[in-house]
């Protein structure tokens, strides 16, 4: 329709950056026409900057993306995915995506579609969202204007989430695409309008043919979102958080008994994983705030007088950490290793906060957490979620001032980086030992006695300490 094709017109921002002239000559010698299709358009509109630009040709986009390469003189960097019939350029920074407009038809039980080639308005048809189906011509007279058949630019600007097909048809079609609605909702700040999102609701249990390692890209997204607590709010009502996130759901609720009521740790989480989110933390501090309190159910005891009690959750919950991102393939690297120490730490830093705490258990946080303690604090700091904003005030300067006791004990004892000031070698030559139990318990001494503050942490000082642990072990000092 010729009205929702004269919209609006790009010339000038495609006059800026020489790729679509130069896309669009290419597509014109191979007689095809070209468009600037999908994510790139839409946040353009949103004054998003954006790396990735990604083109559609009614016609083989891989011809479209070797003839682009040459002219660019980026030969090397094409990829050809031939069973995709896309191909891709890396240039500048910039990731440019070709691909031919095609047509898909699927089956019910699998994400693989029959596809065809298509026109463009068959590629459209087939996008997800109406705000990620736009798209802007590259082609002769038309050269700069937006082809909207489903008022995506209406949608951007009512910060509307919608299918531009019927939305069972879009999600039974593709179930990560209800995924990636929310995911969408969550990074823009949009609504998803509410005939697709019972549709989500409905459509929910096919999520199960989706791999994992999809699923979690899309929900890391949302955890990267400004306030993520938003995107998870809406897995958890359109009913997709459970399929594959069952520990999360089940913080959600709470109890009530002999009028004590503990709170709800569902909500609790999500309010700490905004809190990491404004604190600037990266996706794995806002793991281990989705996770600090993942135990709390395992753990859960009431008692007559104390009322509600979760004791060993840190430890019970940081045991769980490998398994939740084994399940959900996340990585098992060292990245798990960090969040579970935070898990297990998170509530080491509470106590400190007092007066008379002595500069030992100070050293001994410091020596657990190293160089993971500041985001330990912050943490912490997160995990305060208190509704009296004075209250709030006074812990988050209690942590300012163990933050700074942290400081104070740092400079004195190194021990946050702690290197053995006695080495095996050391003991064994003191000693004239072979490799044995010996130097273990030795060595072990050593930094019991440093971190009770017993003696300091240097060469002399653990010296004489050794001697003096040896003589206990009944060992002779060879002269
Ligand atoms: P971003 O790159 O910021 O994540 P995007 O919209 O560019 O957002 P991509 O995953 O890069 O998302 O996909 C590019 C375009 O391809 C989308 O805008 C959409 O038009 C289409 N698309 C991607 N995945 C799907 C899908 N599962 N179903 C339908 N269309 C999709
Ligand atoms: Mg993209």
């Amino acid at each position: 329709m010729a009205s929702k094709k004269l919209q609006m017109n790009f010339k000038e921002v495609l006059d800026k950056d020489k790729i679509f002239e130069i896309v669009k000559q290419c597509a014109s010698d191979l007689g095809i026409e070209a468009y600037v299709v999908g994510g790139f358009v839409r946040d353009l509109i949103l004054k998003r900057p954006s790396k990735d630009v990604d083109f559609v040709c009614v016609g083989s986009g891989i011809a479209l993306a070797k003839k682009v390469a040459s002219t660019l003189n980026a030969n090397k960097s094409v990829q050809v995915f031939k069973n995709f019939g896309t191909a891709s350029i890396t240039h500048k920074d910039f990731n440019y995506e070709f691909v031919g407009a095609r047509k898909e038809s699927y089956q019910r039980d699998s994400r693989k579609p029959i596809v065809e080639d298509g026109t463009l308005e068959d590629d459209q048809n087939r996008r997800d969202f109406t705000i990620n189906a736009l798209a802007i011509s590259l082609n002769g007279s038309s050269y700069g204007e937006l082809i909207d058949p489903f008022e995506g630019v209406k949608d951007l600007k009512r910060k509307i989430i919608r299918t531009p097909l019927a939305p069972d048809v879009t999600f039974s079609d593709d179930p990560l695409r209800m995924m990636r609605a929310v995911r969408f909702a969550s990074q823009l700040g949009f609504d998803i309008q509410a005939d697709t999102f019972d549709s989500i609701i409905k459509n929910a249990g096919r999520l199960k043919i989706i791999s994992q390692e999809r699923i979690t890209d899309e929900l890391n997204k949302i955890i990267l979102s400004e306030t993520p607590s938003y995107g998870f709010k809406l897995l958890y009502h359109a009913q997709l958080l459970d399929k594959f996130f069952p520990e999360l759901t089940n913080l959600q609720g709470v109890e009530e008994k002999n009028g004590h009521k503990h709170k709800d740790n569902f909500y609790h989480t999500l309010q700490v994983l905004d809190n990491t989110a404004s604190l600037g933390g990266d996706l794995w501090l806002r793991w281990a705030a989705i996770l600090h309190d993942i135990a709390k159910p395992a753990t859960k005891r009431f008692h007559a007088k104390q009322g509600w009690t979760f004791h060993g959750h840190e430890d019970k919950g940081s045991r769980m950490v490998p398994k939740i991102f084994q399940r959900l393939k996340l990585p098992l690297n060292d990245r798990m290793k960090y969040v579970q120490k935070l898990v297990l730490l998170h509530l080491r830093p509470i106590p400190l906060v007092r007066d008379n705490i002595t500069d030992n258990a100070v050293r001994r946080l410091l020596f657990e957490a190293g160089d993971d303690i500041e985001d330990l604090l912050n943490l912490c700091r997160a995990d305060v979620t208190s509704k009296n904003p004075a209250r709030v005030q006074k812990y988050l300067s209690n942590f300012d001032l163990v933050e700074q006791k942290m400081k104070e004990v740092e400079e004195k004892d190194q021990v946050r980086n702690f290197q053995p000031p006695i080495s095996g070698e050391d003991i064994m030559q003191t000693f004239n030992l072979q490799p044995g139990r010996e130097i273990g318990i030795i060595k072990n001494e050593i930094k019991e006695a440093i971190l009770d503050g017993k003696i300091k942490n240097n060469r002399e000082e653990a010296y004489e300490f050794m001697l003096e642990a040896g003589k206990k072990l009944n060992l002779t000092i060879t002269s």
